[in-house]
């Protein structure tokens, strides 16, 4: 039997430990072991890399900490709009939604729309009547309130009030101190198949309608049995314009790097390069893991069947 591997993030950003207490350090730390271990069990009863990063997905949409599902951040209207894919490395299948409301764990609507749409990618209205017809799980906005979320939405909702200059500078200062919460997870099963997801919010005050790289087959969510599966968390535009995590497959398939030294380019020459702050975690199908970020911290963990196990959030 193969080696069979789970790695996940939570998002990357500013993080640094000086700003954080005690308690919620402990918090995501357990937030983060909670979902390795949902997503662990799959692979560890034999189920596949896809079952298992949709479970680890869904107990980090579960959890207000985190942006996505429930946790979700505040768009520049005042709603939460997520987005979130999921691909299988077996079959090239994968599924995808942006913009949707009210959807419990966008994942598992991700993975239906990969299971029995006829398509890959559903947004906005389309993808929630679609949810609604299939049974997925919906919740009230108030599900989706937190009040550490909206008084970050509320320091800047205003933003575009103040004069150009100003609105700039003010934005910039926020965007220094930005922190990304999305969430992710690729995994290697046993039989050597690779799977990868990611969910999000989005960014705080994002514009209404505004897509970033997590959805997005090949750029924030990518696997293929042949070389990698990869999931992205950061500053979304940059990552779309460097369509990260194809490039990653890319290097390993055509200059036949390894999933490290590919992720290394991308993540900490391309991407910053770009100003593209930000990480990712990848697997290949050998169960070999990364995670690299070019941020002061990533939310990140990873389990496999040699008995490794980590959690961490700081360089
Ligand atoms: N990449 C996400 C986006 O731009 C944000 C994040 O990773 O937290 O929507």
């Amino acid at each position: 039997m193969a080696k069979y591997t789970l790695v996940i993030h939570g998002g990357a950003g500013t993080i640094r430990k000086r700003e954080m207490t005690e308690e919620l350090e402990a918090a995501y730390l357990e937030g983060l072991d909670n979902a390795l271990t949902a997503g662990y069990a799959v692979l560890d009863k034999g189920g596949t890399a896809v079952n298992a990063v949709r479970a680890a997905i869904v107990v980090l949409e579960d959890n207000i900490l985190f942006n996505a599902g429930r946790g979700s951040v505040f768009t520049k209207k005042g709603v939460q709009e997520m987005d979130a894919a999921i691909m299988d490395g077996a079959t090239l299948n994968a599924g995808s939604v942006a913009g949707v409301r009210n959807i419990r764990n966008p994942i598992e609507l991700a993975a239906e729309i990969m299971r029995n749409s006829n398509h890959v990618f559903l947004s906005g209205k389309g993808a929630n009547d679609f949810a609604i017809k299939q049974g997925i799980k919906l919740e009230p906005d108030e599900y989706f309130f937190s009040q550490f979320r909206y008084d970050q939405w509320k320091a800047i909702r205003d933003s575009d009030n103040y004069s150009l200059d100003h609105t700039h500078q003010r934005l910039e200062e926020l965007m220094r101190d930005k922190k990304f919460g999305t969430v992710g997870a690729v995994a290697c099963d046993a039989n050597g198949n690779i799977a990868a997801a990611t969910s999000t919010g989005g960014m705080t005050n994002k514009k209404y309608g505004r897509i970033g790289d997590s959805p997005l087959i090949g750029i924030g969510t990518y696997a293929n049995n042949r070389t990698c599966a990869i999931s992205c968390t950061g500053h979304g535009e940059p990552f779309i314009r460097a369509v990260a995590a194809y490039d990653v497959s890319c290097l390993m398939e055509y200059k036949v790097l390894s999933l490290h030294e590919a992720m290394n380019i991308v993540v900490n020459e391309k991407l910053l390069d770009m100003e593209g702050e930000g990480g990712m975690i990848g697997v290949d199908a050998e169960g070999n893991a990364a995670m690299i970020f070019n941020s002061a911290g990533m939310y990140r963990g990873m389990r496999n069947s040699e008995g490794e196990s980590e959690v961490a959030i700081y360089k």
